[in-house]
């Protein structure tokens, strides 16, 4: 099959995980025979540039041209000093609008590998887990009504749902717990929020007529940012809201053991979905050869997995990352601060690849 990904390399390391990235893509299409087709634009701060803007409207074109969409990061210093509507963060939030990404998958999954670099106790740490947040991307108190009284002495934002809102994002944390365990967690805070009232009622009602084969349970959100740290394999999809599943995903993040092993999807009605690492574009690594690709490496899996339901080949370039790891190889991210022997993002990429062979 040929598929179109636009490429939207960035800022800081993000052409240098992206290259790494193409380069694995491209072993995995030589070898299940598909042709990927990759074509680069401009957002973030190089935009700011290039155009003097940070989303052109070339870029949001070709995204939505293309079949799915690759991102690094975007930002850095030498853009900080922009006017708040010039800042290049402008541009993921453009991209996802202008895509209509309104679910965000997020996985997080201890590399057996790795769990000596995790921050768990180490019989926790040592037991596994692999969890995905299924978070909502585009409602809730981000974008609810805001404001402040007129002394200025009082503000508000305001959480609001509606039924269709809840049911979109709900069906995707269905759909992908069947492609997992078949386990879906829905977490809120029904005991005081009338919005999460509305929140669980409408995931139970989904439920149970759609999906009576996923074991469904709840989870306030206190509870669950507590049982992430006392054993996450309790998990295996967690649905909630926009600001819960922000606060969840970066502290399951940070139990795993490096940002720069972490993926992720963001992803709407059509297969088309926009994949990045969920670190930023670590302008304080740019250039060293340091940062480590394998994140953007795992998105470019999700993305086979989510938008071309390439199961296999996805599996294929997972298995190879856990294999190098398995095998002892690592960057200077998940090394011990004294322990000197690491590879570079490069060396790390082709150790990859061999594994691929
Ligand atoms: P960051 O994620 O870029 O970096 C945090 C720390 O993690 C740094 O020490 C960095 O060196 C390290 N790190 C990150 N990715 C790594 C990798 N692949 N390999 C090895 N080490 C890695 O976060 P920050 O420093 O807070 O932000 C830097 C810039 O990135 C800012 O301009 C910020 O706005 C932007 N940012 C962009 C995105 C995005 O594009 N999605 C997300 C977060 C931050």
């Amino acid at each position: 099959m040929k598929y179109n990904i636009a490429l939207v390399p960035g800022d800081g390391i993000g052409p240098e995980i992206i290259a790494d990235a193409v380069e694995v893509l491209e072993k995995t299409a030589e070898k299940f025979g598909h042709e990927f087709v990759f074509t680069e634009y401009a957002a973030g701060g190089n935009a700011i540039d290039k155009c003097g803007i940070p989303l052109p409207q070339e870029t949001v074109d070709g995204c939505l041209a293309a079949d799915s969409v690759m991102l690094g990061a975007v930002g850095g210093p030498k853009w900080d000093s922009q006017p708040n509507h010039l800042r290049p963060e402008k541009a993921l939030l453009g991209l996802r609008k202008a895509l209509g990404l309104y679910t965000n998958l997020r996985p997080a999954k201890i590399q057996p590998a790795l769990a000596d670099a995790c921050v768990l106790r180490p019989d926790i740490a040592a037991r596994g887990f692999d969890l995905m947040i299924v978070r909502e991307l585009t409602g809730g108190i981000y974008f609810g009504d805001r404001g402040r009284n007129e002394a200025g002495d009082e503000a508000y934002d305001t959480e609001k749902y509606s039924v269709a809102e809840v049911e979109r994002v709900a069906r995707r944390a269905f759909e992908t717990a069947r492609k997992r365990r078949g386990h879906v967690t829905s977490v809120d805070k029904a005991n005081v929020l009338e919005s999460s009232r509305l929140w669980r009622e409408t995931v139970h009602r989904l439920g149970e007529t759609e999906y009576p084969d996923v074991k469904l349970d709840d989870m306030y959100v206190d509870n669950a940012a507590m049982q992430i740290i006392r054993d996450p394999s309790f998990f295996d999809v967690i649905v909630t809201s926009n600001m819960f599943g922000d606060i969840l995903s970066d502290e399951a993040s940070q139990v795993t053991g490096s940002i720069g092993l972490l993926a992720s999807a963001s992803l709407g009605e059509t297969s088309r979905g926009m994949y990045e690492p969920i670190h930023g574009s670590a302008p304080d690594i740019a250039g060293t050869g340091l940062a480590n690709p394998i994140a953007t490496i795992l998105s470019a899996a999700m993305m086979l997995r989510y938008s071309f339901d390439l199961s296999e080949e996805a599996d294929y370039i997972e298995n190879a990352v856990s294999e190098v790891l398995e095998e002892g190889w690592r960057t200077r991210d998940i090394k011990a601060p004294e322990d000197e022997t690491w590879l570079t993002g490069s060396q790390m990429k082709d150790k990859i690849l061999e594994h691929m062979a």
